[in-house]
């Protein structure tokens, strides 16, 4: 192939990533922008292998169809609660590949001093990445404990690392020998160093780490790229790593938290929030339905419960009938409800809710007080009031939507359990507040078989 062509299938290919990208800013156009950047990443590999003579076309399409074969099972396998642990692996084999191909360019003939750092910078970020999406892994599916592991001088111990890893980098450029002592010394450092960052940090944090590793196995694999002089690889870490840091900013921004902060605080190990105590008032499914019935007005305010309990389906059921009897029915989506970026808006999607239901957090706060009945299914963190009232509590400051400002308040959940940042929720001994307990999927299911019947 031609130098012109393969840069002009370079182009389309990063054309796509492009668009695919944008079209994943909308749950409406999500499927088809996730498509669009797959086709283009086929084409990248493609056409690399093509150009570079190293596979024949058999091999490249007996590859494909295995690598097909294994996402689609994965695909189908994995729990949508599970789909962060997914995302750490993903970050985590992305790292360990732009490790193993930028030392692989240390082979290579004629490489110059600023090739020399690209291979660095490839394999010390490649390496901090896969060690350390490994610990958010470990964390996230409980293989290690979740919470913050943090003892004394480990911020020194850090820094000497860290201290250490530019020292044996900055040697290595100085004289980069195939068997450089200083390169091994880089990839044993970088994985270490990669282990030492994750582990301080909390389980409640690990999505927010995750997105900034996916940051990170970009800037690799964008290193990666510059090692061996491979446009498209360039193209596509730079988009990674973009991507991966505004996802991480919004994060923070969610939570109201600096990223320093969700580095470095040990959230989770340390904060006791106030003890909540009161009247807890449980109401049954049947006296739930005579309320709803009642209502003109229902939000439907999702968390993590609802994809423990895959009641989205039941979820748009109820909503279609509180619809046909009048009410004005509305879905409030906070951004980090869930364990993932979009996860609320993923699961509302797959039960055919429409988009034009959904509702922001800053858009339904402010109309929340007309609202006649909000129903909480299996969130508890994204609307605790002790974010806004309490100072000692360790969300203090995180936006949440104010449920408690709705006429009344139906929570689901199986017990008074505290969610994830393992705080109490004065919500639940609210005035205005009723407990539907239960698993979401069959408290819902009740309600709907109420007005059924
Ligand atoms: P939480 O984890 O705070 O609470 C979930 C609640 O669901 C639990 O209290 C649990 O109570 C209930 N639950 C679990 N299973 C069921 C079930 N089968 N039926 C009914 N209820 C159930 O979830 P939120 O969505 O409110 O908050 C998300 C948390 O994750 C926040 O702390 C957020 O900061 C954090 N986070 C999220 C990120 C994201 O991207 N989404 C990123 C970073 C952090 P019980 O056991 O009593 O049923």
């Amino acid at each position: 192939m031609s130098a012109e062509l393969i840069n002009v299938c370079y182009i389309v290919a990063a054309a796509l990533f492009i668009f695919g990208l944008k079209q994943l800013g909308s749950p409406a156009t999500a499927v088809r922008g996730n498509l669009l950047s797959a086709t283009g990443m086929l084409i990248a590999i493609v056409v690399t292998l093509f150009s570079r003579g190293i596979l024949e076309f058999q091999w490249i399409l007996a590859a494909a169809a295995v690598g097909a074969l294994i996402g689609a099972v994965a695909a189908q396998k994995v729990a949508m609660t599970a789909m962060p642990e997914m995302v750490a692996l993903f970050n985590g084999s992305g790292g360990v590949a732009s490790l193993l191909v930028g030392w692989a360019a240390l082979y290579n003939t004629g490489n110059t001093t600023f090739t020399y750092i690209t291979i660095l910078l490839s394999v010390l970020i490649g390496g901090v990445t896969f060690s350390g999406s490994i610990i958010a892994w470990g964390k996230l599916s409980e293989v290690m404990p979740s919470r913050a592991l943090v003892f004394g001088a480990q911020r020194a111990v850090n820094a000497l690392i860290l201290i250490a890893l530019v020292a044996c980098g900055v040697l290595f450029c100085l004289d980069p020998a195939l068997d450089s002592p200083y390169l091994y010394a880089v990839v044993a450092l970088s994985l270490l160093f990669g282990v030492m960052v994750v582990i301080p940090i909390g389980g409640a944090d690990m999505p927010v780490v995750i997105s900034l590793l996916n940051s990170y196995s970009g800037l690799a694999a964008c290193a990666a790229g510059f090692a061996i002089q491979n446009n498209i690889l360039i193209v596509a870490g730079s988009l990674v790593g973009a991507a991966g840091i505004i996802l991480t900013n919004i994060m923070c921004k969610a939570m109201n938290r600096s990223l320093a902060n969700v580095l470095f605080s040990g959230f989770g190990a340390v904060k006791t929030a106030s003890k909540v105590e009161g009247e807890v008032k449980p109401i049954a499914a049947e006296d739930a339905f005579l309320i709803l019935e009642a209502a003109s007005s229902v939000a439907f305010v999702p968390g993590y419960g609802m994809a423990v309990a895959q009641a989205q389906h039941v979820v748009r059921e109820l909503g279609e009938l509180l619809e046909g009897n009048g009410a004005e029915v509305s879905y409030a989506i906070h951004p980090v409800a869930g364990r993932m970026p979009g996860h609320m808006n993923v699961l509302l999607a797959e039960a055919n809710v429409p988009y034009d239901q959904l509702i922001e957090m800053d858009d339904i706060n402010p109309r929340i007080e007309n609202i006649d009945v909000a129903v909480v299914i299996g969130a508890n963190d994204v609307v605790n009031p002790a974010a806004r009232e309490d100072e000692d509590s360790p969300i203090y400051g995180m936006p949440i939507i104010n449920v408690d400002q709705a006429r009344t308040v139906f929570v689901l959940k199986r017990s008074m359990a505290s969610g994830f940042a393992g705080v109490d929720n004065p919500l639940f001994f609210g005035e205005n507040t009723r407990m539907l307990f239960g698993d979401a999927k069959a408290s819902i299911s009740a309600v709907v078989g109420e007005f059924k019947s």
